[in-house]
């Protein structure tokens, strides 16, 4: 595979979608909409975390408080997996948000290497890679790649041979480090994944990086 192999498949993407916005929020609500979005479409994850936030009167301690616990769990039941998700959520919140403000152990997360913020959050039971991972590249503005179901399908695709999505992962971790091009070419490969190369079908004909495809070169 070619050096710049990834930053081409950047660069093509973004002269097809142009700019994506997307606004980032701190740590934790981030890693909050994370845990929300897992198996879900993004219509009803976003409704549950609004949900959600306004149940906890906006204030994150209220996730360590089992006074809420019930209301939590009918608040985010749009969004699936519910008893899951909830006791997750109620774990954060006790280890984190219980004698502390939620900026304030922002801070201390900050200060550690990603490799530690990861193993720290992979111990809590409902927190996996990808969760963790989109946290750190929304939340913290650190460099991570989180890898989907989109995303995993189709770099399966291009690099037409199977890979884990953890490997996916570090493989793009070590092909580009800068942070704002690791969100860029993770908006633009959802994109992709959503209006072409699906996993149903696949629209090669229109796809901005055929040329980059191995599984289309290989047809
Ligand atoms: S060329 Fe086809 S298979 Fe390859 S990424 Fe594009 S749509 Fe997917």
């Amino acid at each position: 595979m070619n050096k710049n192999y990834y930053e081409k498949i950047l660069n093509k993407l973004k002269d097809y979608f142009g700019n994506i916005n997307r606004i980032d929020e701190d740590f934790f609500h981030e890693l909050i909409k994370a845990v929300l979005s897992q198996n879900t479409t993004d219509k009803n994850s976003i409704q549950a975390y609004n949900n959600l936030i306004k149940i906890i009167n906006y204030d994150l301690k209220n996730l360590s408080n089992d006074k809420y616990y019930t209301k939590v769990k009918e608040s985010i039941k749009i969004a699936g997996l519910t008893n899951q998700k909830t006791k997750t959520l109620f774990a954060l919140g006790k280890k984190f948000f219980l004698n502390q403000e939620y900026l304030e152990a922002e801070k201390r997360i900050r200060k550690l290497e990603v490799s530690e913020i990861i193993n720290t959050f992979l111990a809590i039971d409902g927190i996996g890679l990808k969760t963790i991972s989109c946290a750190i590249l929304f939340g913290l503005k650190k460099s991570s790649f989180p890898v989907d179901t989109h995303i995993s399908r189709i770099v399966q695709k291009i690099r037409n041979k199977k890979i884990s999505k953890k490997n996916i992962q570090l493989e793009i971790e070590n092909s580009i480090k800068d942070r704002e091009k690791l969100k860029a070419l993770h908006l633009y490969l959802i994109e992709l994944g959503r209006n072409i190369c699906g996993s149903r079908k696949q629209d090669c004909q229109v796809c901005p990086i055929r040329e980059l495809c191995e599984d289309y070169r290989s047809k």
